[in-house]
């Protein structure tokens, strides 16, 4: 029989590492991807479409190219139980996969009790839209419903977490709806970190674009020590409570719960794993990519977990073929978008160093750039979109 490599996740990381092991092997692997749902909606882009740039749509991306086109066996299922002794995978529906290599890319879910007030439950009433699809739906309904000069309130994570501009993407967005559609509106955001990813080039975007509608409120004033209450619609800041509109609570993460059930997690909450290759460190066959992994420098993003797809699917070629394995190198690039034409970008290379993967050069966007640059930016992500989920899904 042919050597078998399971991929638990079929979203960016996964589906990747499945396509290019299924392509790249023309048919010398037997590759099995586990997935629970038909289409894939992206994060990335889906601020876009809080912020009316993009349709919902237009987010979506089905498996059937995976399929047709590269060989991927593709299995709409959960995966409930990893058996690392037996090299074998649990299946929600019911019977077990084997496995000569495991990849797990499950991405993130949330620490309990991050938020006190907040828990899974309360993501209809209070969502995250952290996951894409009717999360992001619920979310964009919910700020068209706020009375006028209402408050949007969001309650943004602690590092590490997925997508370090997100947040203030999503806010930068939510800002250009609002002021067309309710302009005295008020965005309040609750941060419990001192300092955060392109922060300068957002606040001058904040200024120049939606002066005075965007407060954010950091440790020093009590965005370390929020509490919410989802029945009330209030957040408890400092002890003082305050009613919000919409409140966006986006908690603290940690991987996928499959990864943490497969005892590849550490206390950290996240997978490590060896920077030349993405190879879990505690498990010689299994391999963690995206999100859930803890490698080093790299942020978790989408460029990120698909570039790590790319090394790991060359060693596990490598492995079960006998072809040749490069050496390793990765790169990123986050782009955000403050207000119609006005893009933003920061990025970095990367390279496996004796612990951990370790940014070698960056660049970032300047504050003060003119118009046409930050167009150019903004058409380049659009690029970017359409190249990477054409890479993923085939
Ligand atoms: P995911 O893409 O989340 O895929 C995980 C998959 O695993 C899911 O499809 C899930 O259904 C599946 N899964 C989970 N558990 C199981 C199980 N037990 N069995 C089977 N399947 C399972 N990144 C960028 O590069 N650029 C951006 O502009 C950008 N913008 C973003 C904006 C927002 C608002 C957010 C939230 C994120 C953004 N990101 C962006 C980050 C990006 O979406 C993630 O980093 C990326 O999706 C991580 O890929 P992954 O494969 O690790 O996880």
């Amino acid at each position: 029989a042919r050597p078998r490599v399971v991929v638990i996740g079929g979203g960016t990381g996964g589906a990747t590492v499945a396509r290019y092991l299924a392509k790249d092997s023309e048919g010398a692997l037997d590759v099995l991807l586990i997935e629970p749902t038909r289409r894939y909606y992206t994060c990335y882009f889906s601020n876009l479409y809080l912020g009316g740039f993009w349709d919902y749509d237009a987010l979506g991306h089905g498996y059937a190219n995976l399929a047709s086109d590269n060989g991927v066996n593709v299995v709409h299922d959960w995966a409930i139980g990893v058996d690392r002794d037996a090299r074998t995978v649990r299946l929600g529906g019911g019977g077990s996969v084997g496995y000569d290599r495991l990849v797990v890319a499950p991405g993130i879910d949330f620490v309990e009790g991050s938020v006190p007030g907040w828990d899974v439950s309360s993501q209809h009433i209070m969502p995250h839209a952290y996951k894409a699809g009717s999360q992001t739906q619920l979310l964009k309904a919910q700020i068209e419903a706020m009375p006028e000069g209402g408050t949007f309130a969001m309650v943004a994570p602690p590092n590490p977490y997925r997508c370090p501009p997100g947040p203030y993407e999503r806010v930068s967005m939510v800002a250009h709806l609002l002021k067309q559609s309710n302009p005295t509106a008020k965005i309040l955001i609750l941060d419990p970190k001192e300092s955060f990813s392109k922060q300068a080039l957002f606040e001058e975007g904040w200024q120049k674009h939606y002066s005075g509608m965007i407060t954010r409120i950091g440790p020093d004033f009590g965005g370390n020590n929020v509490e919410v209450r989802p029945q009330t619609m209030e957040i408890v800041i400092d002890g003082e409570a305050e009613r919000a509109d919409v409140c966006n609570v986006i908690p603290a993460q940690k991987a996928g719960l499959i990864a943490a059930d497969a005892g590849l997690t550490d206390d950290t909450g996240w997978a490590p794993v060896t920077p030349q290759d993405m190879r879990s460190r505690l498990d010689q066959n299994v391999f963690v990519l995206g999100d859930s992994s803890a490698q080093g420098d790299m942020p978790k993003s989408g460029f990120s977990a698909n570039s790590q797809a790319k090394v790991a699917a060359n060693v596990i070629r490598a492995d079960l073929t006998g072809s040749r394995a490069f050496p390793a190198r990765y790169s990123n690039t986050c782009w955000s978008l403050i207000a119609d034409g006005d893009g933003v970008k920061v990025g970095a290379s990367y390279e496996p160093s004796e612990d951990k993967i370790s940014s070698v050069e960056s660049f970032v966007s300047k504050t003060g750039e003119d118009t046409d640059l930050r167009r150019q930016t903004y058409e380049e992500s659009i690029g970017w979109y359409k190249g990477i989920t054409a890479d993923v899904f085939g």
